[in-house]
């Protein structure tokens, strides 16, 4: 029997654990944080079709307890170290681990809006992250802590540390924004008075049944959607918010005042996939994403022969591809060590 370590157990590590365990292996699943989901653990409902986030993290959770497999939450790798193609693995905790194989599934982060000084995130009490978003419109949060009693106009803004020279992400992070138009639909659907309005600079709409929610966004729910991007935001006495925009299409700058304002914070890879690209002595890109062995053929393949890429370390992706990717480095993982 092989032996593989996972780093990283968001829904990424979840996946390849189960997979790799159905094939035949024994697995060790390395989670830093006390559980097991990653960044499911904090969303609410996922587009495209508003499943609650819960349910796809308990079904992977209880797929992962009809299995057998060892699971290290609290623990980070100390040093990976390669002798004669078997990886032997320290933990901070003193565990030693001897593996055949590694999995890097270590995700991404939220860019910190505080970067964008501009917008007023963490300076102005109405200026909310779509991250902090999500954990208010979970079941049993109240909405009226970040917006108000009732917040009669919310505007979105969109590419916030994404596609931006100024804070150094030139990538385009691709699930946010679907994530406004899902997350302004459910702010529409519990507070039907509000005016919403999205300011984009693209909208990126690629994935399966994403146009149509966008276009379900504008004639149900009558949520606005205005090409610009908007250079400030400024505090009132009344704690609302002035923003300054300016509308692209029709050329003409624009004022408005709102009582929240949401920004769409892009994906970065962020430190606990740095380390474990550190660790691992793996190559990555200049975002900081893992980098792959080939684009099209070997997305699950790393720098270092035998440590294999899964999910969103490599790049954005959503739930959907993550899962499969993460399913993908489970099959190579497997035919890689059949040929070894
Ligand atoms: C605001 C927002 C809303 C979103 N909403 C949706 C949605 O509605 N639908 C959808 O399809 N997608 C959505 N997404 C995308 C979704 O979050 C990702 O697809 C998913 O989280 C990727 O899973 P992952 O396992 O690759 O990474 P993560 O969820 O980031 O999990 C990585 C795990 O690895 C652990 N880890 C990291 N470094 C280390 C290390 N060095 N050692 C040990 N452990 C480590 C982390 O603690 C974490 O548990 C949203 C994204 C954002 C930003
Ligand atoms: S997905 Fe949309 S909001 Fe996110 S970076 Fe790309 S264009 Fe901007």
């Amino acid at each position: 029997m092989k032996h593989i370590v996972i780093i990283g157990g968001g829904i990424a590590g979840m996946e390849s654990a189960c997979a790799l365990t159905d094939a035949g292996h024994w697995v060790t699943l390395i989670e830093k944080e006390a559980q097991l989901g990653g960044k499911l653990n904090q969303w609410s409902f996922l587009f495209p079709d508003f499943t609650p986030a819960e349910k796809i993290k308990d079904t992977l959770f209880d797929k992962c307890q009809e299995r057998d497999f060892s699971i290290l939450l609290k623990t980070e790798v100390k040093s990976v170290q390669t002798h004669q193609k078997k990886f032997n693995i320290e933990t901070f905790g003193g565990q030693k681990l001897e593996a055949d194989a590694v999995v890097v599934s270590s995700g991404y982060e939220l860019f910190d809006a505080r970067r964008k000084e501009e917008y007023g995130y963490k300076i102005y009490d109405h200026v909310i992250t779509s991250a902090d978003l999500e954990k208010l419109l979970r079941p049993g949060s109240d909405l009226s802590v970040a917006a108000g009693k009732n917040p009669k106009r919310i505007a979105f803004v969109h590419c916030v540390g994404s596609r931006d020279e100024k804070s150094g992400n030139h990538y385009c992070s691709k699930v946010c924004c679907i994530t406004g138009v899902k997350q302004a639909i459910e702010l529409k659907k519990r507070l039907p008075e509000a005016e919403i309005f999205c300011f984009y600079m693209d909208l990126r709409m690629y994935g399966k049944h994403f146009e149509e929610l966008y276009r379900e966004a504008q004639e149900k729910f009558d949520i606005q959607f205005i090409r610009g991007r908007l250079s400030e935001a400024a505090e009132k006495m009344d704690k609302s918010l002035l923003i300054k925009a300016e509308d692209t299409l029709s050329g003409r700058p624009l004022k408005m005042n709102v009582d929240l304002l949401v920004l769409l914070v892009g994906m970065e890879a962020g430190k606990g996939t740095a380390t474990a690209a550190a660790k691992c002595s793996i190559e990555y890109e200049d975002s900081g994403f893992l980098k792959t062995n080939d684009t099209f053929l070997f997305s699950n393949f790393s720098s270092q022969e035998g440590i294999f890429l899964a999910g969103s370390c490599t790049a954005p992706m959503s739930v959907n591809d993550t899962i499969l990717h993460a399913r993908s480095a489970a099959m190579e993982v497997n035919s890689w060590l059949r040929k070894q």
